[in-house]
């Protein structure tokens, strides 16, 4: 048995020490019993288990008291319905569109109101982030809405934009706690947990308490107001126990590893590891040119022929660098190089792609 190194772009790479906890945890938790995942989710054991995780990534994040912190499920796509029944109240929200899923944000959004991109990078297919210092802000927005990193394009927005006073709300999906946010800065900040933190099925959203309010969209169902999952501590209904869980473990590995701040050195030195050689290489190039706008998490890149990129990632593959296939929307490849992506995974395959350049050019 053997576990290879997996570049998945989600559901992705999770710390070993975490699954060996939970495969030591798996059979009786603690005093329990039990599995956790046969426990009531109104025991006092899961109870625990789900404000310490509350509590650890409170601190994590340095999360002020005032914003609230809920485990919930449907997934990201489920967000993108959510923010917009749930904030508008103008019927009026700008979105920043970097890359497929800031597009594809939008294009939920404009079920429910009317939708401002106030700024786009579509014009070179999402390869770059444009400059967000001075947008034509609506003045009725109810909020404006930025994905953080783009997973598929593989960039990050570093200089958050100038919202003129309306509420930001930022999809962090696959940057969570990968480096250090100002919560405050924020009105929401969500992601889906299965890129940085934990198993498929728990989203997390971290949402400022003004903007929990009963004066929802008039159609919004019980399960998607904030305000249901606010009141009753994410446990309105049966939450993703296990999974929840599972994305505890990982906040305590990350506190004991330093906390984020820690993990962002970390996390700089192997991306600039990956895209040191690339801008060196005569054969892979990164698409995403400009450093500032370059994803520290999912590294796209490619040879610029469709065979060889095929070849490599075929040649990859069987040296054990997993999953490495680009989304067909860039082509060519892309390491997904998540906080538990060990820096000897980005180092092992940087010499495998010098080796494969050797045989080439
Ligand atoms: C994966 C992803 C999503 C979608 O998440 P699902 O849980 O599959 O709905 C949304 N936003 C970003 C940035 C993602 O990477």
């Amino acid at each position: 048995m053997s576990r290879v190194f997996n570049f998945s772009a989600g559901p992705a790479v999770l710390p070993e020490e975490v699954l060996k906890t939970a495969a030591a945890e798996l059979f009786e938790y603690k005093d329990s019993g039990m599995s956790v995942m046969e426990m009531s989710h109104r025991s006092k054991d899961f109870e625990n288990i789900l404000n310490e995780a509350q509590s650890d990534l409170r601190k994590l994040m340095n999360i002020p008291e005032n914003y609230k912190i809920l485990f919930l499920q449907g997934g990201g796509c489920t967000q993108f319905a959510m923010i917009p029944m749930n904030l508008m109240r103008n019927k009026i929200a700008d979105y920043i569109i970097t890359g497929a899923w800031s597009k594809k944000a939008a294009a939920e959004a404009k079920i429910y109101g009317q939708v401002n991109e106030v700024a786009s990078s579509a014009d070179k297919n999402f390869s770059y982030i444009p400059d967000l210092s001075d947008l034509n802000i609506s003045e009725q927005a109810d909020y404006v809405y930025i994905c953080q990193n783009e997973t598929i394009h593989g960039t990050t927005i570093r200089k958050l934009p100038n919202t003129k006073g309306k509420v930001l709300v930022a999809d962090v999906s696959s940057m969570f706690l990968s480096e250090p946010l100002d919560v405050e800065k924020y009105g929401i900040i969500w992601g889906g947990v299965q890129k940085n933190i934990g198993p498929a099925g728990v989203t997390i959203v971290i949402i400022r308490e003004d903007l929990i309010r009963d004066d929802v969209l008039p159609f919004t169902p019980t399960m998607l107001k904030y305000k249901t999952h606010s009141d009753n501590n994410s446990l309105y209904n049966t939450p993703p126990c296990y999974n929840i869980y599972v994305c505890g473990l990982v906040f305590k590995w990350l506190l004991q590893l330093g906390g984020v701040s820690e993990m962002r050195k970390i996390n700089e030195a192997k991306a600039n590891l990956l895209y040191d050689y690339l801008d060196a290489s005569k054969l892979f190039h990164a698409t995403v040119a400009n450093k500032s706008d370059r994803s520290f998490m999912n590294v796209p890149f490619v040879t610029g022929d469709k065979n060889i990129d095929a070849e490599f990632v075929s040649a990859a593959a069987k040296s054990g660098f997993k999953n490495i296939k680009g989304h067909r929307s860039v082509g060519g490849m892309r390491a997904s190089i998540y906080n538990a992506m060990p820096a000897e995974g980005v180092k092992k395959l940087v010499e495998f792609m010098a080796n494969f350049e050797k045989g080439r050019v």
